[in-house]
C-alpha cells in the first residue's frame, strides 16, 4: 500500500462555520445547550428543516468540527463520534439489527465486543455465528437467510489475525450483507477502508486518534456504499431520504436515543490528535517492527508474532492492505506464565498497562487479564497462550526500549 497523504488535509480542515476571534484552533464548545434566535428558529431546528447546534447530545459545534476532520481524512459521507469505541460497535449494531438477525464475525475479537456479543446482544435475539474469517468458503457456508452483516477486526487483538478483505467484500456484495470493519488496529492514516469494499468503519479513538491515550471516543464512519432499498429496517427512511438513510436514521434514532455522545472536550482533545497521528503512527510502527526483529533474535523467546515480520502467516496480505509497518502491537512468548509476569515485573521503561497505542510502551498478559473471563479451553481455541506478552509500542527512543527488554530478559533467563 502506498503511504496515504493524509495530514496536510487533516490540519487544514476548513471549520464548518468562521470563529469570531479568528481562532487557529478549533473552540471548545462546553455548553449543553445553544439559543435560537427566534421560536420559529427552533420550530424549523426541530422539525429537521434547518440545521443548528440546539443540545450537545444531539450535536456540538465541537464534536461536529471532529466529525468534519474524520470526512476530511476519509472520504465518508457521514461521521458519528460516540463516548467510546464500544458505543460506536453496539450503537451501529443495534441501528442495523433486529430479533432474529445475526451477524457473521470471528471469534478472535477484542474481549468486550465478544462480551458484547455473547451476553448483551443475546437477549435481544440478535445473534452473531463465529468463522474462520481467513477461510472464505466456511464464510459464504454460514451465511443464511437472516444474515445482516459480517463484522470483523482489520487485525485481531491479540491473535493479529488478517482476513483479505476484498473477498469478505465480496461475500458481503454476492450475498447483499453489510461489511463492517473495526479498524481500531489500522486507522485511516494506514487504511482506506472504502478501497476495498467496506461499508461501515467503527473505530475506538481512544487509542491512535486521540493523540496516545488523551481521552476516550468512538467513530461510526458510513461510506454510503450499501444500497438500503431492500434492507427492511431502513427501508421507510430510505424512501424519504435516499442514500443518507441510515445516517437520518442512527442520528434521529438509536444515537440520539442511546446517549453515548462524544464530550466537547474529549472531541478537542482528539482533534489535536488527528494532526500528529500519521507521525505516531509511523513511529510506534517503526518501533514495532525494531522490537519485533530483535525478540525474533533472542535465545530466551519462544515465538514472536508482528505482521510486519516475513515470519509471520499475515505477512503478505498484512503489507498489502497496510503496508511495511502494519501496526504497533506485537505479542512474544516467554517459558511460561510465571516467567512472563517475572519478566514484566523486571521492566523499569516499559509499562503494565491494559490500553494499547499509547505513546508510551505498554505490556499486559493478555490470558490472565483482558480474557481472564474465559476458561483455558475457550482460550486456547481463541489462539491465546499462558506463555504469550502482548506489546503495544509507543513513541520512545527504540534504543531504550530494546534496553529496556534486554535488562528485563537477562534477569529471569
Ligand atoms: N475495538 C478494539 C479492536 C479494541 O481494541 C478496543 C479497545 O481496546 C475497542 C474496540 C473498544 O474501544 P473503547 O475502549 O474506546 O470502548
Amino acid at each position: 500500500m502506498t503511504r496515504r497523504r493524509i495530514t496536510t488535509r487533516l490540519i487544514h480542515t476548513p471549520f464548518p462555520k468562521k470563529d469570531a476571534h479568528e481562532s487557529l484552533n478549533f473552540p471548545v464548545y462546553d455548553s449543553v445547550a445553544f439559543e435560537a434566535e427566534s421560536a420559529e428558529e427552533l420550530e424549523l431546528a426541530f422539525r429537521g428543516e434547518k440545521f443548528r447546534h440546539l443540545y450537545s447530545r444531539i450535536t456540538n459545534p465541537t464534536v461536529e468540527y471532529f466529525e468534519a476532520k474524520i470526512k476530511t481524512l476519509t472520504g465518508a459521507s457521514a461521521v458519528t463520534a460516540l463516548s467510546s469505541g464500544m458505543a460506536a460497535i453496539s450503537n451501529l449494531l443495534m441501528a442495523i439489527g433486529k430479533a432474529g438477525d445475526n451477524i457473521i464475525s470471528s471469534r478472535h475479537l477484542f474481549g468486550n465486543t465478544l462480551s458484547l456479543f455473547e451476553k448483551t446482544l443475546k437477549p435481544y435475539q440478535l445473534s452473531v455465528k463465529y468463522a474462520d474469517l481467513t477461510d472464505t468458503h466456511q464464510v459464504k457456508s454460514m451465511v443464511d437467510k437472516n444474515t445482516i452483516a459480517i463484522f470483523f477486526e482489520t487485525m485481531t487483538n491479540p491473535q493479529l489475525e488478517v482476513a483479505d478483505i476484498r473477498a469478505l467484500a465480496a461475500i458481503a456484495k454476492e450475498h447483499h450483507l453489510i461489511l463492517i470493519a473495526d479498524t481500531t488496529m489500522t486507522p485511516p492514516s494506514v487504511f482506506d477502508a472504502s478501497a476495498l469494499g467496506v461499508n461501515f468503519e467503527v473505530l475506538s479513538s481512544t487509542k491512535y486518534l486521540s493523540g496516545g491515550a488523551t481521552s476516550v471516543g468512538g467513530l461510526v464512519i458510513d461510506y454510503g456504499n450499501y444500497d438500503w432499498a431492500d434492507f427492511v429496517k431502513i427501508h421507510d427512511m430510505y424512501k424519504l431520504h435516499g442514500p443518507q438513510a441510515f445516517n437520518m436514521m442512527f442520528r434521529k434514532q438509536i444515537f440520539r436515543n442511546m446517549g453515548a455522545c462524544l464530550s466537547a472536550h474529549n472531541a478537542y482533545l482528539q482533534i489535536l490528535g488527528l494532526d500528529t497521528l500519521d507521525l505516531r503512527t509511523e513511529r510506534s510502527a517503526g518501533n514495532a517492527m525494531v522490537v519485533a526483529q530483535w525478540l525474533e533474535k533472542q535465545s530466551g523467546v519462544q515465538q514472536v508474532h508482528y505482521p510486519g515480520l516475513e515470519s509471520s502467516p499475515y505477512y503478505s496480505i498484512a503489507v498489502a492492505q497496510f503496508g511495511d509497518k502494519p501496526c504497533s502491537l506485537l505479542t512474544f512468548d516467554l517459558e511460561s506464565k510465571e516467567q512472563c509476569f517475572r519478566f514484566m515485573n523486571r521492566l523499569k521503561v516499559i509499562r503494565r498497562s491494559t490500553n494499547l497505542q499509547d505513546n508510551k510502551t505498554l505490556i499486559i498478559h493478555p490470558s490472565s487479564t483482558i480474557f481472564a473471563e474465559y476458561p483455558e479451553e475457550r482460550q486456547a481455541k481463541m489462539g491465546l497462550r499462558k506463555s504469550m506478552i502482548r506489546l503495544s509500542a509507543g513513541i520512545e527512543d527504540v534504543e531504550d526500549l530494546i534496553d529496556d527488554l534486554g535488562q528485563a530478559l537477562s534477569s529471569v533467563n
